[in-house]
């Protein structure tokens, strides 16, 4: 399944919880520093109202695409190991934290593993991962809903509450 010149995935990041832009910079330059993985684009960053666990701070959120010869289960150590570097801790699920990395598709593969599911399962209910991820591929078809992208970030109720954020 995996070729030598890597497979084109996407993976959301977040973090509220300190300097929350240094905590997204950094895991994109520990990324880009992995010598499997090549950091293709970034979407905006956007300021987002937590949804879930509501009694924190506001987020931001943004989307990458990677390239990378790692298959899916390694692609996700990588990613919590970074989570891990960047101070991340698990008490309250859908709580804080300074950083979340969730791979979200992963060329067209679909796998539901334990510990790993792709696409990510809750992706097409969460405007603060679609609004991004619709800047970067608006017309790739999420069949598991049968929408595009595109379709699915315009449709959802909170779009509002992604706010695009311009770095001071
Ligand atoms: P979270 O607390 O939101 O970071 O959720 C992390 C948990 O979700 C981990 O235990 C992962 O093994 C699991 N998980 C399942 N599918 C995915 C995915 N596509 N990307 C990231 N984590 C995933």
């Amino acid at each position: 399944m995996v070729n030598k010149l890597g497979n084109q995935a996407f993976i959301a990041l977040g973090s509220n919880m300190g300097i929350r832009e240094e905590y997204l910079r950094k895991a994109i330059q520990l990324l880009k520093e992995h010598p499997h993985i090549e950091v293709c684009r970034e979407s905006n960053i956007y300021e987002t109202v937590p949804v879930g666990y509501v009694e924190q701070a506001a987020f931001l959120n943004m989307v990458i695409e990677v390239k990378t010869a790692l298959s899916p289960v390694p692609l996700l150590a990588v990613t919590q190991s970074i989570e891990l570097e960047c101070g991340r801790t698990r008490e309250v699920r859908f709580g804080p934290r300074t950083l979340d990395l969730d791979i979200l598709l992963y060329a067209e593969e679909e796998m539901k593993k334990e510990g790993l599911i792709i696409p990510h399962p809750r992706m097409h209910e969460r405007a603060f991962v679609m609004v991004p991820l619709s800047e970067l591929v608006p017309e790739r078809l999420l069949l598991n809903v049968h929408q595009t992208v595109k379709e699915i970030a315009q449709s959802l109720p909170d779009r509002e509450d992604v706010k695009l954020w311009i770095p001071n």
